[in-house]
């Protein structure tokens, strides 16, 4: 999660256990608006063998659409879904499978990511090749539920995504607007809070010098405009507002 960065350095920020693990949150974001409700991300999903849950951790998965329903949201009432890309922790509940059928778990919605990243994925380049699993998308592309974007768009009043490269080519930030205030889910561009550094780079960018930039154009952003921002897998801070002191960007308030 901090590449190149010491273990000295961020185990300030981030505990971990005895095999070197950290906590992990698969966010997800429910936004209401413009008679749209739009999740953000749909997690890590519940296709995985004992050994995968053993080194992850994880005792009992739980499905983004059960976790959803059990807060009042039931999955037919989703109208989008939006992927910020095609990680498996980023849309492994977008599917279901259901009588030897896989299907949408959320099946009313349009679902959204990017056509670049939709290549790259199908592309199944031995990089990053474990992070993309057909299963996520390829059954909802058929179903016509796979909407392809070619670059930053509006996806409704007061809701844009903004490709944002560094993590991977393609990855999209979402930026919320209301009342005056700004949210922007940074996805992986900065999976925890403690990434406000913008060389703390995690192992998995495939474009680290790319991370770097995106980061510092969305911090300076973040900072002068007084956004809300919010992080991939960071299990504490669902929200914080970044500050900048000296060309160095800190956290100044969380939620
Ligand atoms: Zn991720």
């Amino acid at each position: 999660m901090f590449g190149v960065v010491p273990k000295t350095l961020w185990s300030k920020h981030q505990t971990s256990d005895e095999l070197n693990r950290v906590e992990a949150g698969f966010n997800c974001f429910v936004v209401e608006g413009a008679g749209q409700r739009i999740l953000i991300e749909t997690g890590g999903g519940v296709r995985h063998d004992e050994r995968a849950l053993e080194r992850m951790g994880v005792a009992r998965p739980v499905h983004a659409a059960d976790a959803l329903a059990n807060h009042g949201f039931e999955p037919e009432s989703i109208d989008i879904v939006i992927n910020t890309h095609l990680h498996w922790d980023h849309c492994g509940g977008n599917t279901v499978d259901d009588h030897g059928h896989t299907r949408a778990a959320f099946p009313r919605a349009r679902y959204l990511t990017q056509r670049g990243e939709l290549m790259h994925a199908r592309e199944q380049n031995p990089r990053d090749a474990v992070s993309y699993r057909a299963v996520n998308y390829e059954p909802l592309l058929e179903a016509g539920q796979l909407h392809l974007l070619d670059g930053d768009f509006d996806i409704a009043p007061g809701i844009h995504v903004q490709v944002t490269p560094g993590h991977n080519r393609d990855m999209m930030v979402v930026l919320v607007r209301s009342n005056g205030e700004t949210w922007c889910h940074l996805a992986d561009i900065a999976p925890y809070a403690a990434h406000v550094t913008p060389t703390w780079v995690a192992a998995f960018d495939l474009y680290p010098l790319e991370t770097i930039a995106s980061k510092n154009d969305l911090f300076s952003r973040a900072a002068s405009e007084r956004w809300w921002c919010s992080f991939a897998h960071d299990l504490k801070v669902s929200f914080a507002r970044i500050e900048s002191r000296g060309g160095k960007f800190s956290i100044a308030a969380a939620r």
